[in-house]
């Protein structure tokens, strides 16, 4: 996943675009954005600025009792979740929380490309809480929290119930 945020950081997703411009022909494969079909498939469009994503960017960011705001792309994108004020722990769980995120966005989308698995906004968003949930507790052993409050409120969670052994 590391590597995969690095290639979208610095824009080498092999997305339909990028694989074009290399010469690659794509048989049988749509160029479009899989999200909303109307522009061609470039990760900018793909991860941030397709309408649909927008949408899912909301619930995540909603999820933190946070604004989504509109990026041009990944640097705007990474200088708004870097910004948000959370400290500590928490702010370790939201970078984890974008970052398995954003990981699902690409996964999802090689499922609905390459094996034309169908998926909706819901399964993106709980796939990506999953995702980070299981991350979370590989890295924080001494963390435990419950997996329906996790899905509903992460950030409030950690004011209501004191879960952190932070010793
Ligand atoms: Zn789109």
């Amino acid at each position: 996943m590391r590597s995969f945020l690095w290639m979208l950081a610095i824009d080498r997703i092999h997305t339909k675009e990028f694989l074009i411009k290399r010469g690659l022909k794509l048989q049988n494969i749509l160029i479009g954005c899989p999200w909303c079909e109307r522009v061609p498939e470039r990760a900018n469009h793909l991860f941030f600025k397709c309408k649909f994503i927008e949408g899912f960017w909301y619930k995540i960011f909603n999820w933190w009792e946070a604004e989504w705001e509109s990026v041009e792309g990944f640097d705007e994108f990474y200088t708004l979740c870097y910004n948000m004020k959370l400290v500590g722990i928490r702010k370790s769980l939201w970078l984890i929380s974008i970052s398995t995120a954003c990981w699902t966005v690409w996964l999802v989308r090689n499922g609905l490309v390459f094996e034309r698995k169908m998926m909706t906004m819901e399964t993106l968003i709980f796939q990506s809480k999953m995702r980070a949930l299981l991350w979370i507790r590989s890295v924080y052993d001494g963390l435990l929290m419950q997996e329906s409050s996790w899905r509903i409120c992460s950030n409030r969670m950690f004011k209501d119930q004191c879960m952190w052994d932070s010793k």
